[in-house]
């Protein structure tokens, strides 16, 4: 007999769900409140430009296996572009290059690159290989409650290198302040990206708006695995009976009946969507603690082309990482002749304050002391985006307050990037919410699976040196 099995919310927490048991013969219907698939990665139209853009840029970084699995699975990773060189722009507005050795092992395979990093001086570039070292080497079970920006002083890590390193990195993969991040987070940023493997650091960009990949080609891949696909329709609460969770009601009234329910929403409309009985669970309660940190997207649509390469991350200044959206026919027709640029700015609460004129301005002034080009060419039109729930703040003490994902209710599975997965509230973190939900599923049903694929493998000199 199938399992019926209903996940509420179609993000890539619940897509992820979906399609690790509709692969293993489970009867899978996913409700989704908006009109699109893709949750907080979705794209919506301008209505100055008549383009669809995404409501901010998102990128994976090569670690995260199980989103790109994911990718894979939904026929959609061609969708994908590899990126193997960034572009670090110093506060002198000059370039390094970051690439890394094809011949040397990590974690050395980026060392040369480190090296070339102009803004930082050979002292601070020591005291760098010195706090990584250390990072790498902390226990993340025993990390308390101290927040790295402590534990970054306590290593005598210099101010500049504080602000021109460790922030950077750390700001653009949590969205979080130093002060508001949790040491075992920072540590597992630099662990799975530069120190444990080769290609852990490389970022993978979608080719186009996320509305392209989250799109037809997904929907498609889980009609074709027998999944029932319902846009708009919410779930106005879970139905129970004697202990188990009996399905779901809609808004329209309309009630689903199903074995198991995944709820993969975000933690703040999960509680209200909770059970009776699971209110007064203490592990859940503690749901209520947890923070989001918000990201802006400065949106600049350029009358002539400005950027000389298709991203750079910008230090020491309030312009974090921009994008430039890969040329396709399309878009070339669509911004004629011109570039769109996109400008990251994560835990942007301090900009989120201010007036978007005055913003967009110092943005594209800060582009424009880097790219002469940006200061000659004229701003067509430009939009400022503020998710303002856009990631979980990794806070010191965090996966004290992420539930599991299986509920005191057994056919009840929690699923989201906010859950407790190991992960920050990425794509990565979303995906394997997803499947491990579906594992708990399975296990109930007696077929137990594994359904999250492993990490990059950990090279020999990696572990030697760090004992990863
Ligand atoms: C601005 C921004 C930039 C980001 N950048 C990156 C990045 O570069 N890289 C990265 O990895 N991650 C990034 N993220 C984080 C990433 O988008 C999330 O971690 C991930 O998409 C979360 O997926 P989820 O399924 O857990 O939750 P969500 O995407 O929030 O999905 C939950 C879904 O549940 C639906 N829902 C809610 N209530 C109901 C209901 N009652 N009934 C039915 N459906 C309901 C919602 O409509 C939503 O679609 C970014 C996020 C934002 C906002």
């Amino acid at each position: 007999m199938q399992e019926r099995v209903v996940i509420v919310g179609g993000g890539l927490a619940g897509l992820a769900a979906a399609v690790g048991l509709a692969a293993r013969g489970c009867r899978v219907t996913v409700v989704e409140a908006r009109p699109r698939w893709g949750g907080r990665a979705s794209s919506f139209v301008d209505q100055t430009t008549g383009e669809t853009i995404d409501n901010c840029q998102h990128v994976a970084l090569g670690c995260c296996t199980n989103f790109l699995h994911f990718c894979r699975l939904m026929q959609i990773d061609s969708l994908l572009q590899r990126e193997s060189q960034l572009w670090f722009i110093g506060p002198d507005g000059r370039s390094s290059d970051f690439a890394a050795s094809s011949w040397l092992p990590a974690p050395l395979h980026l060392f040369p690159a480190f090296l070339r990093l102009k803004y930082l001086s050979t002292y601070e570039k020591w005291r760098l290989a010195w706090g990584l070292r250390a990072l790498a080497r902390v226990d993340p079970a025993k990390c308390g409650t101290e927040p790295f920006s402590a534990w970054l002083k306590r290593h005598q890590q210099p101010p500049t290198l504080i602000e021109r390193f460790w922030h950077v990195v750390l700001v653009s993969a949590l969205s979080e302040t130093l002060d508001r991040i949790d040491i075992s987070h920072a540590r597992k940023v630099f662990v799975d990206a530069f120190l444990r493997s080769h290609s852990g650091w490389e970022v993978w960009i979608p080719r186009g708006a996320l509305h392209d990949l989250y799109g037809d080609q997904l929907s498609k891949s889980l009609v074709s695995m027998g999944v029932d696909l319902r846009l708009r329709a919410g779930v106005q609460q879970l139905t129970v009976a004697d202990g188990r969770v009996r399905g779901v009601t809609l808004r329209d009234g309309q009630p689903i009946e199903a074995d198991h329910v995944v709820l993969a929403v975000p933690h703040h409309l999960a509680v209200p969507l909770l059970p009776a009985n699971l209110k007064d669970d203490a592990g859940l309660r503690r749901i209520e603690q947890l923070e989001d940190a918000p990201i802006s997207s400065v949106h600049l649509w350029f009358d002539r082309v400005v950027l000389p390469v298709p991203h750079a991350t910008l230090v020491s200044r309030v312009s974090q990482w921009v994008f430039a959206r890969p040329a396709s026919a399309a878009d070339a027709k669509a911004t004629s002749g011109g570039q769109y640029l996109q400008v990251v700015i994560s835990a942007s609460r301090e900009v989120d304050g201010r007036p978007q004129a005055e913003v967009i301005q110092q943005v594209v002034e800060e582009l424009a002391a880097i790219w002469p080009a940006v200061g000659e060419a004229t701003l067509r039109h430009s939009r400022i985006v503020t998710e303002h729930r856009a990631a979980l703040s990794v806070m010191p003490g965090v996966e004290a307050l992420r539930p599991p994902q299986q509920t005191a209710i057994p056919n009840l599975q929690l699923a989201g990037d906010w859950t407790r997965t190991g992960w920050p509230s990425t794509m990565e973190g979303a995906v394997r919410s997803g499947f491990l939900a579906a594992e708990n599923i399975l296990r109930h049903c007696g077929r137990p699976e594994s359904i999250v694929v492993a990490d990059l493998a950990t090279s020999w000199l990696s572990k030697l040196a760090f004992g990863l």
